[in-house]
């Protein structure tokens, strides 16, 4: 039986990060992959905001477009515009940037083994049993970092729920959108999910939308959508995608004997838009650094402190986007409507443009409670509650 000092299960993203965290420092890594490519097929807008400079390597040659501002549609399209002087976000490739991280795994000295679709782990002895090959192996320690259906989470968790996303690649024929802003819809019949159209060229864009439906639903949402707007009677559908997203789950357990879990298999995703990378990406930093003083001192027990630093970074802003995105769901069309021109007329767009932001939403709420404008436009109980989050 082969021996490493870590494994990895999923050659995402977030796995491919922690990989190459971990490999930099002289560490033995192996990353299993089920699937034989990385990346593909795409299940992703692509959109992170401009922090990720921060939080991962991103080289220019992925970045497809970069985005400024957002339209914010209501029902009855009340539209609010927000902006900022430089971009606020970037429009990636992401099946390239998945591969790029990979390689920059594979450099630094991790085995990638695709085509290894783990089955069963023992969390106690580190052992891992590849089916499809047959094969076993052990580590020291075992991270899951396998997407939203984590074998490695069954393992001390309940399964995960998750909701449905899905997106077509639009070629608009003729140069008919704005590049620099991206659109978000919202419906009380897709609530506290949302529709997106984010350009990558003027005539090409990615339009999506998740909520809590199933694929024919969702398709059926994304046709109404186009059919309804003479802007997409020349357009046409180059390509569909679907894929799930995790429900944020504050009981999760993170860590567990030799196991650790992160990124969609750890339910990290912002529970206002489903984003999962940022996130990812920072608790990949967090939970190297956590394995990396394991496996130094021997001692596995040492994981458990990342579950602490991920609670105390983590756990109010992720409480107040998941109160929030209750509130959205609660609200019907007409509400929704309101909404927007209460919003409008409480000069929301300057104050979104100012303290909005794509990965941290609870400034923007504690502005809003601040100048009051919360309370005009949901009822003041639900404003309490919030506001009592950071009491
Ligand atoms: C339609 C859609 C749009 C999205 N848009 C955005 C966006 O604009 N911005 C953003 O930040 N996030 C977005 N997300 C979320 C984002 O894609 C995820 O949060 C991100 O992919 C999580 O990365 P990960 O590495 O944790 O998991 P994944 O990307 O899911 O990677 C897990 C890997 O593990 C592999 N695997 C699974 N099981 C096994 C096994 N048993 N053995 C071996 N390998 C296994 C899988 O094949 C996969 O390669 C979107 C999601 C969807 C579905």
């Amino acid at each position: 039986m082969k021996k490493y000092d870590v494994a990895v299960v999923g050659a995402g993203p977030v796995g491919s990060t922690v990989a190459r965290y971990i490999a930099d420092e002289g560490y033995d890594v192996v990353m299993f992959e089920r699937k034989r490519a990385v990346g593909i097929p795409l299940q992703c807008a692509g959109l992170l905001g401009k922090r990720i400079k921060d939080t991962n390597i991103l080289p220019q040659q992925y970045i497809l477009n970069k985005v400024y501002g957002a339209y914010l549609h209501s029902p009855s399209d009340n539209i609010l515009k927000v902006s900022r002087k430089d971009p606020e976000a970037y429009v990636i490739d992401r099946v390239g940037y998945d591969k790029f991280l990979s390689e920059q795994a594979i450099d630094s000295g991790v085995e990638l083994l695709l085509n290894h679709k783990v089955n069963s782990l023992n969390i106690k002895t580190g052992e891992v049993l590849v089916s499809n090959t047959n094969q076993s192996f052990k580590a020291e320690i075992v991270i899951g970092a396998d997407g939203h259906s984590s074998c490695v989470s069954e393992k001390f968790n309940p399964q995960s729920k998750s909701v449905m996303a899905a997106q077509y690649l639009m070629d608009m024929r003729g140069d008919v959108f704005d590049i620099d802003n991206v659109h978000l819809y919202a419906n009380a019949n897709i609530s506290p999910g949302f529709l997106w159209i984010i350009p990558i060229t003027k005539s090409l864009v990615r339009i999506g939308l998740f909520a809590n439906m199933d694929y024919n639903g969702l398709n059926r949402v994304l046709k109404e959508f186009i059919q309804s707007d003479d802007l997409y009677k020349h357009a046409k559908i180059i390509k569909k995608y679907h894929g799930f997203i995790p429900n944020y789950d504050p009981k999760k357990n993170l860590v567990n004997d030799r196991a650790i879990l992160l990124g969609d298999a750890a339910s990290q995703v912002k529970p206002t838009t489903g984003g999962g990378l940022m996130i990812g990406f920072e608790c990949a930093k967090m939970a190297s650094t956590t394995i990396l003083r394991a496996l130094q001192l021997e001692d596995q027990s040492i994981l458990k402190e990342y579950e602490n630093s991920h609670k105390k970074r983590f756990k109010s802003e992720l409480r107040v986007q998941s109160e929030v995105q209750k509130i959205f769901g609660s609200l019907t069309n007409k509400d929704l409507d309101e909404m927007f021109l209460k919003l409008k007329e409480g000069n929301a767009e300057e104050l979104i443009s100012k303290y909005g932001d794509m990965d941290t939403q609870s400034t923007l709420i504690k502005e809003m409670i601040k100048n009051r404008l919360l309370f005009s436009i949901v009822p003041t109980l639900l404003t309490r509650r919030i506001g009592s989050l950071w009491k």
